[in-house]
């Protein structure tokens, strides 16, 4: 994509009052809620949508905690999901083969279930099909942005088949690597982990119960998910060093070493269908805004994938954004104006750099098997599990109902 400010000054072919380059779970998300609360957006993707919803294009499913499942019921995104997504009712913490665990149990907190697990490829059907109901949501994917200004009055977006946009905010959803956010010179702080996340889905023999596993092993977390039927997702942090064996193992093999990571509380694993492998970093932008762009999810931020808090930090991101620019917009406001944008900074910043040191210093307290630090989490595990009041709190954050919230995790309208 060159930015390079030549953008033509003629009538643009679609003149909307935002704009969202990326048009994944979180440009989509935001496109939605903007959308149904009047808003003219167009989103610009580099995929066709049919690419996006197919099962070879992302194998992962998300773990959306209880306050961004409200927010997309508010949305009206949820009503497909309701047969595929799985509550989670428990989550049980265990440590390699220690004897101490931690276990949050939803009979603690009014049974209320702490999140659902998802699949993203039906994430992104519900999505798809909620913008074909907007009929102020322009969908424009395939497409690529060629060139991108800026300025004190408008965004304007040529694309690769010379189509035109022109919008008074532009939003930038493009990912991790987000040119978007780079064109704005926005400073990025990034490290990768010598890790990567393994994800496969299994089938097996025993009933999951609802229960989703994280059990630390000295390469990393092995998170055991649980989904609709006897089936779980797994998310298996090894080094990165280990990945091109991992995933050159055969099926056989590579059943087995799932299967020995897991035990045999499930019964009998069998793998169903391929494996994939990501790698882990975490990057924090110095800043969520420019002139007439605000970023959202992994082009704002990305973290660990130990809590399943990612998407999640993008989505009350977006509840933060939508509930801004509406009220914004509904005050006569400019909605691309600084003033109204520093507002969402302000909301979300702090929130996202806390929650990023936190995953990290636990995948750095876990992911080792240093006897000292191990016994210390050993017995920080077995406190935390003796102490209603810490795992109550512990299940909040979990469930994603702590803080300021914006009213749409709260499950309200604007
Ligand atoms: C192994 C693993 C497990 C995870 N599990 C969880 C979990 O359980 N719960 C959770 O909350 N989070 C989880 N996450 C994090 C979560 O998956 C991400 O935060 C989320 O996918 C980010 O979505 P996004 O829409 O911001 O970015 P992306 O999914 O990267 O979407 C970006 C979109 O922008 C488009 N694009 C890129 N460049 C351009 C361009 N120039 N022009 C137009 N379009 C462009 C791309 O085609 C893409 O569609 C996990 C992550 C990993 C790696």
């Amino acid at each position: 994509m060159a930015m390079d400010g030549s953008s033509s000054k003629a009538a643009p072919d679609l003149r909307v009052d935002v704009a969202i380059v990326g048009g994944g779970m979180a440009g989509l998300t935001a496109a939605c809620g903007l959308a149904q609360y009047g808003l003219e957006i167009a989103v610009i993707d580099t995929e066709a949508p049919q690419d996006l919803t197919a099962q070879t294009f992302d194998g992962r499913c998300s773990a959306i905690a209880y306050a961004s499942v409200q927010m997309l019921k508010s949305l009206k995104i949820w009503p497909p999901l309701e047969d595929t997504a799985q509550p989670i009712k428990e989550i049980r913490v265990s440590d390699g083969e220690s004897r101490h665990f931690l276990h949050f149990d939803f009979a603690q907190i009014g049974n209320q279930p702490l999140g659902e697990m998802v699949e993203n490829r039906h994430l992104r059907q519900a999505l798809f099909f909620r913008a074909s109901q907007l009929g102020n949501l322009h969908l424009l994917a395939p497409a690529r942005v060629e060139a991108v200004t800026r300025d004190q009055a408008r965004a304007h977006l040529v694309l690769k088949d010379g189509r035109t946009v022109s919008a008074a905010l532009a939003i930038g959803a493009d990912g991790r690597n987000s040119r978007m956010r780079q064109q704005a010179a926005i400073q990025t702080p990034r490290w990768r982990y010598n890790q990567v996340g393994i994800v496969a889905t299994v089938a097996h023999e025993l009933p999951h119960c609802a229960i989703a596993h994280e059990r630390f092993l000295p390469d990393g977390p092995f998170a055991i998910l649980p989904l609709t039927g006897n089936r779980s997702s797994l998310v298996w942090t090894a080094r990165a060093s280990s990945e091109k064996a991992i995933m050159g193992l055969s099926p056989r093999a590579f059943e087995a070493e799932v299967q020995r990571r897991m035990g045999d509380f499930l019964g009998k694993a069998t793998v169903c269908g391929p494996r994939w492998s990501y790698p882990l970093g975490l990057h924090m932008a110095e800043r969520y805004i420019d002139t007439r762009l605000a970023l959202i999810g992994d082009a704002a931020h990305g973290i660990h994938p130990i809590a399943g808090q990612g998407l999640n930090m993008g989505l009350r991101d977006i509840a933060a954004l939508i509930e801004v620019l509406v009220e914004a917009a509904r005050r006569g406001e400019d909605i691309g104006s600084p003033f109204v944008l520093e507002r969402y900074q302000r909301w979300r910043r702090t929130d996202n750099v806390v929650l990023a040191l936190v995953t990290d210093t636990l995948n750095r307290l876990f992911s080792n098997d240093i006897a000292p630090i191990r016994h210390a989490r050993d017995l920080g595990l077995s406190v935390v599990n003796r102490l209603p009041v810490l795992k109550r709190f512990f299940m909040s954050h979990a469930r994603g109902t702590v803080g300021k919230l914006p009213r749409l995790l709260e499950g309200h309208p604007l």
